[in-house]
């Protein structure tokens, strides 16, 4: 049975990098009907942290990739313990004594004779004795693995193909701390061996580590898995994904309003080619089916926030379930004070999801629909300070009064204005828009009539006129505009 594993450290937020390594290792399990791991490697003691790893499988979780088993490395100290002993008995590893400064120095003569440095072997030849006896003094040791002499690591990689690695490149490497712990190269083996690991997917900042790791799996007499190592991650400039170029991490773009089935999908297509040529919106069953890692490129790939941004607009607007965009979008609305009712939430959506690509953009474009008290820009004040915004809307609450509101109507009514004042369509809309949402862009007018109870918009009219400072109740629209354009015409600056 396939075995594949994401194995993320605890010390930071899920990288997108990271996040398309778990992808890529989850779709292949499930491909292949096997099973997907999630192991937690928190040796670092001082860097992972117990509230990372809950942020961790909070992402990992809303991305949808559920995982069939769970391991944390600190509760596997004891295995850990077994397994570099046996390495010890065997003579494949062997206790260092060398001090910090004793390997500072080492370092700087290499670093002084400019070659790459690793460690000299000085304590490999130590007798048992002499063991015996630092040890009584009490002296701190790692454990060091012994590299086989002048090897040359050789393997199949399934994405970069045939990489061999000399030994040279480095030396005896530590797999037990001077504090107990255990290091990344050796609890990585142990893992995956006991775990029945047999597809190894990770980054290919990890391909020097593999030589090591396979010397271990030799050492212990295991069969290593098949290692697959996938390209980086570029930003546009075509430098390494990083900080540098902006919001690089899952929960970045989950508080942005992103949705996880189009993060998903979008990882998807760095660095891994479609069967079918141009398509690029892929459900996740539909990857399940079609993901193979001979399709994934060996170079890496560019990531487009536009491109993400698009395609999260696509499902915004043309994949997701109805109910499920209300489902997404409630939270958001929820932290911006608003508590919507579904019903009406979902006959808003139906008319307005195509207006934006992101929900946190959703929350801002929709505001003139739940709002009980409009925010006013300073725009949409001037503009309802002036007469003829106070004709229209003096006209406009009039013959709302006297009608049913819709969208169809609310168009009917703004001709007959526009008719009756003559003025132009637009200044008709600009100070309904005004009075209605607050702003002078953003949703349509018509759609907001036919979704707000009529009650409220009679409200906001009624509200938008009380700032207009012109209104006076014997006031008819035909008379308000008259006095606006002699003014205008008294002043032709105006005009
Ligand atoms: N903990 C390692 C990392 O986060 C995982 C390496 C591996 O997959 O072997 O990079």
């Amino acid at each position: 049975m396939v075995v594949s594993r994401f194995a993320p450290s605890p010390t930071g937020y899920l990288h997108l990098g990271n996040a398309r390594t778990a992808i890529f290792s989850y779709l292949f399990a499930r491909h292949h009907g096997g099973k997907f791991i999630l192991r937690v490697e928190d040796t670092d003691r001082e860097r992972s942290t117990q509230e990372f790893e809950q942020m961790l499988l909070q992402d990992l979780q809303w991305l949808g990739l559920e995982w069939d088993e769970f391991y944390r490395q600190s509760d596997r100290f004891d295995l850990y313990k077994e397994y570099a002993q046996k390495l010890l008995e065997s003579g494949h590893a062997y206790p260092c004594f060398c001090t910090v400064e004793e390997l500072e120095s080492e370092r700087k003569r290499a670093e002084e004779k400019g070659v790459p440095y690793r460690y000299s072997g000085k304590c490999r030849a130590l007798t048992p004795q002499q063991v015996e006896g630092y040890k009584k003094e009490g002296r701190p040791y790692t454990l060091r693995f012994r590299v086989p002499d002048g090897r040359v690591v050789v393997f199949e990689d399934l994405i970069k193909g045939h990489i061999s690695i000399s030994v040279e490149d480095f030396g005896d490497f530590v797999i037990v701390r001077s504090d107990g712990t255990p290091t990344y190269n050796f609890v990585v083996v142990v893992d995956d061996a006991t775990m029945g690991v047999t597809h190894v997917i990770r980054g290919e900042d990890h391909i020097p580590n593999t030589p090591k790791q396979i010397l271990i799996y030799e050492a212990l007499g295991l069969q290593p898995p098949r290692f697959a190592h996938l390209p980086v991650i570029l930003g546009e400039d075509r430098s390494k994904l990083s900080k540098r170029h902006g919001a690089v991490s899952v929960r970045n773009y989950r508080e942005e309003g992103y949705l996880p089935d189009a993060l998903f999908n979008y990882l998807c297509l760095l660095g891994w080619s479609p069967p079918e040529e141009g398509k690029e919106l892929f459900s996740k069953e539909e990857l399940i089916r079609l993901f193979s890692l001979e399709r994934v490129n060996s170079s890496p790939a560019v990531f487009s926030k536009e491109k993400l941004r698009w395609l999260n607009g696509v499902y915004i607007r043309e994949v997701l379930p109805l109910d499920r965009l209300v489902e997404e979008l409630l939270p958001f609305l929820e932290r911006a004070g608003y508590r919507p009712d579904k019903d009406y939430l979902r006959r808003v959506l139906q008319k307005t999801r195509d207006s934006f690509e992101t929900l946190k953009e959703g929350v801002q474009r929709l505001r003139p629909f739940f709002a009980g008290e409009l925010t006013y820009s300073e725009e949409a004040l001037k503009t309802l300070q002036t007469q003829q915004a106070t004709a229209v809307l003096s006209a406009f609450l009039h013959k709302l009064q006297q009608r049913e509101l819709s969208g169809e109507g609310v168009k009917a009514i703004a001709k007959e204005i526009q008719k009756e004042l003559g003025l132009k369509a637009k200044e008709v809309w600009h100070a309904l828009r005004a009075c209605l949402t607050g702003e002078l862009e953003g949703v349509g007018v018509d759609i907001l009539c036919e979704v707000l109870p009529k009650e409220e918009v009679l409200g906001r009219v009624e509200r938008a006129l009380s700032k207009s400072g012109h209104r006076r109740p014997a006031d008819t629209p035909q008379a308000l505009l008259c006095e606006d354009f002699h003014r205008r015409e008294d002043s032709p600056g105006l005009s």
